[in-house]
């Protein structure tokens, strides 16, 4: 398997022989289908690919000799020889990934299949620096490196999630607004000089959106939104079964479109982002305000208690019935549903995804946004759209940045999305 540390995974066995693309892609494809359609039999790898018996079994041949899937018994036999059923190894080889946020680090080791095998969180600084950061990275992954359990492959490829826009191919934050020093920064170059194995480097809410539509609630959607409402706001677009990162890395910046054209300076520079005035930061900002000019005595006493407010202490006042809390998460949910409203309209998904600390909020913020875009997007686009919260948790982001590491190292990528799962989305 030393062919996959340089990241062509599924080549032949076969040494001189040349590979055609079409034998390539049909190892691709049959891969796919056991390791993310779930195939189980040949019958269904067929069914699943179009590709014929005797192809889908010299491509089944050659993926168990590489280690990647493997006969694991009878399956119910339906009259006749029971069918031989098959298993996608995701103990080949570990990921190691780590999800960087404004205020946290999150790092994980993972198998193949983007499961957590374990799992680190802490509070960190992101404007301290990519060398002083990294470097904390760097150790957490030695201390998790050793807790991969027995029997798991050696170490296959890194994952890291960055709370700003990123060019995927470079594997570079560009421009990021809140990580000075960053711009431009060899993440890739550094830590696979160090490991000797591939790294990706996406944007935090990217790779949530990729965990989401491999082992979250988004599973069988081909059209996807997910956006995460944080201190700051953003969206991760999965359309016709594809992550659209757009030219430059920009797309889903969804927290800086204008909502008004006076009013609050966003961190990004502009005035009136969505971000400004709907994110926590913001949440965080207005309960100050209402505490200190006493419009709302249960803020107050939050924050003689607490010394700071934030988004959860608005949650918990609305929680409370407290009447200000209450009108500032509505706020920020109608702004953000307004939001939806036209992303709903323009890219049509049958899926709209809420995560970060703020989807937390409670029933009133997702039933305010869920009201709002509703009400405002065109009929034919919400007939059958859901709006839910994310059901990955606290592991979004480091199951999210396993995910990318196992969809590229193992090279269905997301150009390919097979009618079976077209037709669910
Ligand atoms: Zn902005």
């Amino acid at each position: 398997l030393s062919e996959a540390r340089e990241g062509h995974v599924i080549s032949s066995s076969g040494a001189d022989v040349a590979e055609t693309p079409s034998d390539l892609d049909a190892r691709k494809q049959v891969l796919h289908a056991v390791r993310v359609l779930g195939a189980r039999s040949r019958n269904d790898v067929a069914t699943a690919t179009g590709l014929g018996r005797a192809a889908v079994g010299q491509r089944l041949t050659e993926l168990s000799a590489a280690g990647l899937i493997e006969d694991a018994g009878s399956g119910p036999s339906t009259g006749g020889r029971p069918p031989r059923r098959l298993r996608f190894r995701a103990e080949a080889g570990h990921i190691l990934v780590a999800d960087l946020g404004a205020t946290s680090i999150d790092v994980a080791v993972a198998d193949l299949s983007s499961g957590i095998l374990a799992h680190r969180a802490e509070e960190a600084d992101i404007a301290a620096g990519p060398h002083r950061v990294l470097e904390r990275v760097e150790s957490l992954f030695d201390e998790l490196g050793r807790e991969v359990p027995a029997g798991y492959g050696p170490l296959w490829g890194i994952g890291i999630g960055v709370p700003g826009p990123v060019d995927f191919n470079a594997g570079r934050p560009v421009s990021p607004p809140i990580m000075p020093g960053w711009d431009g920064h060899p993440i890739r170059e550094q830590l696979s000089q160090r490991h000797g194995v591939p790294v990706w480097v996406d944007n935090d809410v990217n790779i949530r959106a990729l965990g989401e539509w491999r082992r979250g609630i988004a599973m069988g959607h081909g059209n996807v939104v997910w956006i995460k409402v944080g201190t700051g706001i953003g969206a991760g677009l999965i359309s016709n079964g594809v992550l659209h990162r757009g030219a430059d890395g920009a797309a889903g910046d969804v927290g800086h479109v204008p909502v008004v054209d006076e009013g609050v300076v966003c961190r990004c520079g502009n005035i009136g982002c969505l971000e400004a005035l709907a994110g926590g930061g913001a949440l965080a900002r207005d309960a100050d305000m209402a505490a200190r000019s006493g419009r709302s005595q249960w803020l107050a006493d939050a924050l003689e208690r607490d010394g700071v407010l934030t988004a959860k202490s608005v949650a918990l006042g609305a929680s409370h019935g407290d009447a200000v809390c209450v009108e500032l998460l509505q706020r920020s949910a109608r702004l953000i549903g307004h939001m939806l409203a036209t992303v709903v309209n323009l890219l049509n998904p049958s899926l709209v995804v809420i995560g970060g600390g703020v989807s937390h909020a409670g029933n009133l913020f997702l039933a305010t946004i869920r009201e709002t875009v509703y009400r405002r997007s065109l009929p034919l686009a919400t007939r059958a759209l859901q709006i839910e919260l994310s059901g990955l948790g606290e592991d979004a982001g480091v199951i999210g940045a396993a995910t990318m590491v196992a969809d590229e190292l193992l090279g269905a990528g997301l150009d390919l999305l097979p009618a079976s799962v077209a037709a669910a989305g």
